[in-house]
């Protein structure tokens, strides 16, 4: 009897299915374990790239950004991981214009055949940077290339992100819908944020700063503020004594009162011009996550129109 009752199980069980399955009672349990596809590997040079592919993707995507926030993005250099992850992916997101100086070695060293590259920046047009006052040498190639700073201004986010949906079709186009109405809705809500700040500072009296490097004359000419002097007068590279000099000379001439600073870089020599000048010290970020409240592009729009906007007022 004992030994008998596996087989009698395995019949039961044998006829429960058979019952189940002609009462359609499985049909929902089979669809469930249907093969959800795996989420498509995308690596983004900078924040703002993962923020806005993941505004389009959705579930569809697994985004991994090389830079967290925190770095500066023209003195970087690729961790091993970074490697793993170029790897793996099917697409990778840049801005170009030699921002990334660093990342087509990274690309040819991961030797991926199916990797397809995206310069995000293609059919934005360029602003120069002005070659600074006691004409320090410039990069030939960087002034031609012109000023890689582009998704400080949200008009240029919407080429960049046109870019990343468009890029995303092609490689998953059974989503293509999805990824079209998810782009339109982003759209909606950045114009909306645009019209807010662009309201917010409507009636400043004075919208001239003090920079820290060349990240932002896209964002000053969107917004209509005024660049009158940047610590750095190329990316990546500390100022002469000379040029400070000139700085606070200029500061105290024309009445500057704000230096715009970014958390990724020293804050040693805005102190010294504040210090100096009177001036006031406000530090933005120009890669979303860097500070408090700027986890998302959107976020980091607002948090550097209003801040720098208060510091004006205040000032
Ligand atoms: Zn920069």
């Amino acid at each position: 009897m004992l030994a008998s009752s596996p087989m009698l199980n395995l019949r039961l069980v044998r006829l429960l299915w058979a019952t189940l399955i002609s009462y359609g009672l499985l049909a929902a349990p089979l669809a469930h374990a249907a093969p959800h596809p795996e989420p498509i590997n995308i690596v983004v040079t900078i924040p703002v790239l993962k923020d806005l592919t993941e505004q389009v993707g959705g579930r569809h995507v697994r985004v991994t950004s090389l830079l967290s926030g925190y770095e500066n993005e023209h003195t970087y250099s690729p961790k091993p991981s970074d490697l793993v992850a170029v790897r793996k992916a099917r697409l990778l997101y840049e801005i170009g214009i030699g921002l990334e100086v660093w990342v087509s070695s990274l690309v040819k060293n991961a030797g991926s055949a199916s990797l397809r590259v995206v310069t995000t920046s293609k059919g934005i047009a360029l602003l120069r940077d002005r070659p600074n006052r006691e004409g320090e040498l410039h990069a030939a190639e960087e002034e031609e290339q012109g000023n890689p700073h582009i998704w400080m201004d949200p008009e240029n986010a919407t080429t960049m992100m046109r870019h990343i949906t468009e890029a995303l079709i092609q490689v998953d186009p059974a989503h293509a819908t999805e990824y079209r109405s998810n782009q339109a809705s982003y759209l909606r809500k950045l114009d909306q944020l645009r019209g807010d700040l662009s309201d917010r500072i409507r009636r400043l009296a004075d919208r001239r700063f003090i920079a820290h490097h060349p990240a932002w004359p896209y964002f000053a000419r969107r917004f209509g503020f005024q660049i009158v002097g940047t610590i750095q007068p190329q990316s990546g590279s500390e100022p002469s004594a000379l040029h400070l000099h000139g700085l606070i000379a200029t500061i105290k001439k024309d009445r500057i009162k704000v230096v715009v600073s970014e958390i990724q870089l020293s804050q040693k020599i805005p102190e010294m011009l504040a210090k100096e000048t009177g001036a006031r010290v406000v530090v933005l970020t120009t890669l979303p996550g860097g500070l408090p409240h700027t986890e998302t592009y959107l976020d980091m729009l607002r948090y550097n129109v209003l801040q720098l906007a208060n510091a004006l007022d205040a000032a």
